[in-house]
């Protein structure tokens, strides 16, 4: 059922953006959205192997009944706060520490901005976050079907605050205090470290508010979207680049600096790419 939440969730959102597109696309055709939606499919696959095999490590060690021994609605409510707390650490760190960054990398490289960015994470990176969330979900007690909400949630929450769609500006300043919007993710994916090391959270805002990490600084025509350090890769570099013995910034070519994109419509386009 998740699965097939899930998949109708992108659908639609993937299908809004075409609609009611808020910034001209920066990348055009669809190898890249193809390349983005393979890391997802790849995730779905390896991710609930993972998850039962984790579960069933942990439980016999650390396992409890805390949360389970909750009602229903303050158990779900309690275990998505605790684990998007969480995730926000995890995120956080991830900025931090070299190695982890190294698959982080992997969804920052994305040269554009919509739902596909949100479902592509390195499988690694997938599997050690969810990985650190099952290890805390059992400790707390939270039933699996708990864990399977969270995680739902937070598929949807990813696709949502990644997604080009038009919000108008008195909606998305309401949504912006409960839940993380895509004019309060963006930041997060501008070449600009100052920006780009800011707005960690994936389903509440509260975090970055509360740590310092917050910030409300308003996408540009003329920001770049991605790593200032290299350009995207394709699909088997993203895949093998974490592996490699020297970081790809050691490495990578630094994309051409901003001054030469030309802006077309609201976004800054590279000129081989603008359509005639
Ligand atoms: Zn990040």
């Amino acid at each position: 059922m998740s699965i097939v939440i899930q998949v109708a969730w992108l659908a639609l959102i993937a299908s809004i953006e075409i609609i009611a597109t808020q910034w001209d696309r920066l990348v055009r055709g669809h190898v890249r959205k193809v390349r983005n939606l393979a890391f997802t499919v790849i995730n779905h696959l390896v991710i609930p192997i993972a998850t039962v095999t984790v579960t069933h490590l942990c439980q016999p060690r650390i396992g409890t009944h805390w949360i389970a021994g909750l009602p229903v609605l303050p158990g779900i409510v309690l275990t998505v706060v605790v684990l998007d707390f969480a995730g926000y650490w995890f995120h956080r760190f991830s900025h931090r520490n070299l190695f982890l960054w190294r698959f982080h990398q992997i969804h920052h490289l994305d040269e554009d901005f919509d739902a596909t960015t949100g479902a592509r994470v390195h499988t690694v990176e997938e599997v050690m976050h969810q990985i650190v969330l099952i290890v805390i979900a059992v400790a707390l007690g939270a039933p699996s079907s708990y864990f399977t909400a969270f995680a739902t949630l937070a598929f949807i929450m990813a696709i949502f605050h990644h997604c080009n769609v038009a919000i108008p500006w008195k909606v998305e300043r309401v949504l912006r205090t409960v839940v993380f919007t895509p004019a309060l993710h963006v930041p997060h994916h501008n070449d600009d470290i100052v920006n780009t090391d800011t707005n960690f959270g994936f389903i509440f805002p509260w975090w970055d508010r509360m740590f310092g990490s917050y910030n409300t600084a308003r996408r540009t025509p003329q920001w770049r979207i991605g790593l200032d350090y290299s350009h995207d890769l394709s699909l088997h570099r993203l895949i093998l680049q974490p592996f490699l013995p020297r970081q790809l910034k050691e490495t990578a070519t630094p994309p051409t600096p901003n001054t030469t994109y030309e802006t077309v419509g609201q976004a800054a386009v590279r000129p081989e790419e603008k359509t005639a």
